[in-house]
C-alpha cells in the first residue's frame, strides 16, 4: 500500500474561433477549437500534470514550456508519451478524468478518448475513466468561453 501514489491535475483553455477541438486525442467536430501553444488538449494536459503530481516531478510548464519553440503546435498526445517514459519506475494503475465543458456534446467521443489516453499510458481503457460535466451556463466555461478538464490517476512504485 505504502507504494501507491495519487496525483491530480488541472487545466483550462479558451475557446477560440479558427482552431481544432482536440479532446483526449480525438478531434471534435466543433465550430471553436482551443487556443494554446501546443494542440492546447485540456484534457492530456490535466493527465500529465497528475501522473507528474503523483511521481512527484515538476509540472507541465516546468517541463514544457509554451516559451519555448520547440513546443509549438506540439501534439499533446506525444508530450503525454514523454511524461510515461518519465515514469519508467512506476506501473500506471488507473486514470480518472472530468472534463468540465457547456458545449459540445462530449458523449459520444468518449470511448474513443478512452482508447486513446489507454493507449498512451500502457493500460487498458476500461481503466481510463472520461466522464463530461457543465457548469450550468455559469463561469467561463459555463458560458462557452473555455474548456477545463480536472484528472486524478494512481500510481504505484515498482
Ligand atoms: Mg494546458
Amino acid at each position: 500500500m505504502t507504494n501507491l501514489r495519487i496525483g491530480h491535475g488541472y487545466d483550462v483553455h479558451r475557446l477560440t474561433e479558427g482552431r481544432a477541438l482536440i479532446l483526449g486525442g480525438v478531434t471534435i467536430p466543433y465550430e471553436k477549437g482551443l487556443l494554446g501553444h501546443s494542440d492546447a488538449d485540456v484534457l492530456v494536459h490535466a493527465v500529465m500534470d497528475a501522473l507528474l503530481s503523483a511521481a512527484g516531478l515538476p509540472d507541465i510548464g516546468v517541463l514544457y514550456p509554451d516559451t519555448d519553440p520547440k513546443y509549438e503546435g506540439a501534439d499533446s498526445m506525444e508530450l503525454l508519451r514523454d511524461v510515461v517514459g518519465r515514469l519508467k519506475n512506476y506501473e500506471i494503475i488507473n486514470a480518472s478524468v472530468c472534463i468540465i465543458a457547456e458545449k459540445p456534446k462530449l458523449s459520444p467521443f468518449v470511448q474513443q478518448m478512452r482508447d486513446s489516453l489507454g493507449k498512451a499510458l500502457g493500460i487498458a481503457p476500461e481503466l481510463v475513466n472520461v466522464s463530461a460535466t457543465t457548469t450550468e451556463k455559469m463561469g467561463v466555461t459555463g458560458e462557452g468561453k473555455a474548456i477545463a478538464a480536472a484528472a486524478d490517476v494512481l500510481i504505484r512504485a515498482k
